[in-house]
């Protein structure tokens, strides 16, 4: 066992503070990780103020883990020590239902175990990247291309791929239009993923604050939806929204934007339940969808793409005691574009 700082939340809002946590001995396939950099994502708040309910305690969130190898168990066969690696969202799956065989561990029907709040197959509560180290079997490590610096690379590892993935499962590229609504932390790395697929992109934000940066990230198009006619002119124009908010929206007027089989694909995940009329889908054919991070498999892909496209988050480094400010800042939607922890100030 390896006892190792974190920063914790005892309790629902409750600050956080710094304390110890036990990481398990290596198994033979284990790896052992010292983690550099912990990106702050959205969903770590929906976690740590138990807003979607179940949340267990003490919880140690962060699901954006970038590090390097320390050291391996005697089966590894692809990893190194020194090598520079990445952990998201889950930790473990069974690696035998016909979803983990098809690399989407994210629906694997033994139940994936994430990366923190939540029990591994042993029954331990998991703790997650807000830490300067983690234990994770080799399956569900990531290698970091050397093109990402390793703070950068860090909320690939959930922002990334939740994005990338929906867009290639609904076959963006050339002739596509896909708007993005909501321009944070996963919306801005949406635009850059459309743009460089080949689409057309068109970003929905609430304000025009975000403008010359979308534009600077390669939206073609962007629109403030705090001024109601954007619906009227926009009505029928996309194949694909996008929609990364984390509060509920009007579906009924993001569903007017879609052409006849369009489809509005949710990431964004509001803790209340959205309200839509069942005419916004018939009478144009359209789609209500929703997509979950995305398997190990396609997230080493999407980090390969990001490398080779240039691809990165833009980010502001905090320490380890700026994280409760940081959540407050989140939510005041005062974030260009994702916060990342320093871990060497833990
Ligand atoms: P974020 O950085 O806070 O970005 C959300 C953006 O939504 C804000 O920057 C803001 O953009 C917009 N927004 C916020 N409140 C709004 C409101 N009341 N009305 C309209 N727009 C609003 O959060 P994030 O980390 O990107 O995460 C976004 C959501 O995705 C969260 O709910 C998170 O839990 C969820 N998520 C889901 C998955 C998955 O697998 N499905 C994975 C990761 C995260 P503008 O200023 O441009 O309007
Ligand atoms: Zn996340
Ligand atoms: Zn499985």
């Amino acid at each position: 066992m390896c006892k190792t700082h974190v920063l914790s939340v005892s309790g629902a809002k409750a600050p956080f503070e710094k304390t110890t946590i036990e990481r398990r001995e290596l198994r033979p396939d284990d790896i052992f990780i010292d983690i550099k950099y912990c990106g702050i994502c959205h969903s770590d708040i929906h976690n740590a103020y138990d807003e979607w309910g179940g949340g267990m305690f003490p919880m140690v969130p962060g699901h954006e883990m970038a590090g390097v190898v320390r050291a391996v168990g005697p089966e590894v066969t692809k990893f190194y020590v020194g090598d520079r690696v990445g952990v998201g969202c889950f930790v473990d799956s069974c690696e035998k239902c016909e979803y983990c065989l098809r690399g989407e561990e994210q629906f694997c029907t033994k139940g994936v175990v994430l990366s923190y709040n939540s029990l591994d197959y042993d029954g331990n509560l998991t703790y997650g990247g807000y830490s300067q180290n983690i234990v994770v079997k080799e399956e569900f490590v990531v290698r970091i291309p050397d093109a990402l610096d390793l703070d950068v690379a860090s909320p690939l590892l959930c922002a990334g791929i939740t994005t990338y993935a929906p867009l290639r499962k609904w076959n963006t590229g050339p002739g596509r239009k896909v708007a993005i609504v909501g321009m944070g932390g996963l919306g801005h790395l949406a635009v850059q993923y459309a743009h460089a697929m080949g689409a057309e992109v068109t970003v929905l934000s609430q304000s025009l604050n975000k403008k010359s940066e979308a534009l600077e990230l390669g939206a073609d198009h962007y629109f403030a939806t705090s001024d109601p006619a954007v619906f009227t002119e926009l009505a029928g124009r996309f194949d694909l929204i996008l929609n990364t908010v984390s509060a509920n929206l009007d579906v009924d007027a993001y569903l007017s934007m879609l052409r006849v089989d369009g489809t509005l694909v949710n990431v964004g995940a509001p803790t209340q339940s959205d309200k839509y009329n069942v005419f916004s889908l018939i009478m144009q054919r359209r789609s209500i969808a929703g997509s979950l991070v995305g398997g190990i498999r396609e997230t080493q892909e999407m980090l390969d793409f990001s490398a080779q496209h240039g691809i990165a988050p833009k980010i502001e480094v905090i320490r380890a005691d700026q994280v409760d400010e940081a959540y407050e800042r989140v939510l005041r939607s005062d974030v260009r574009y994702r916060f990342v922890i320093d871990i060497s100030t833990l």
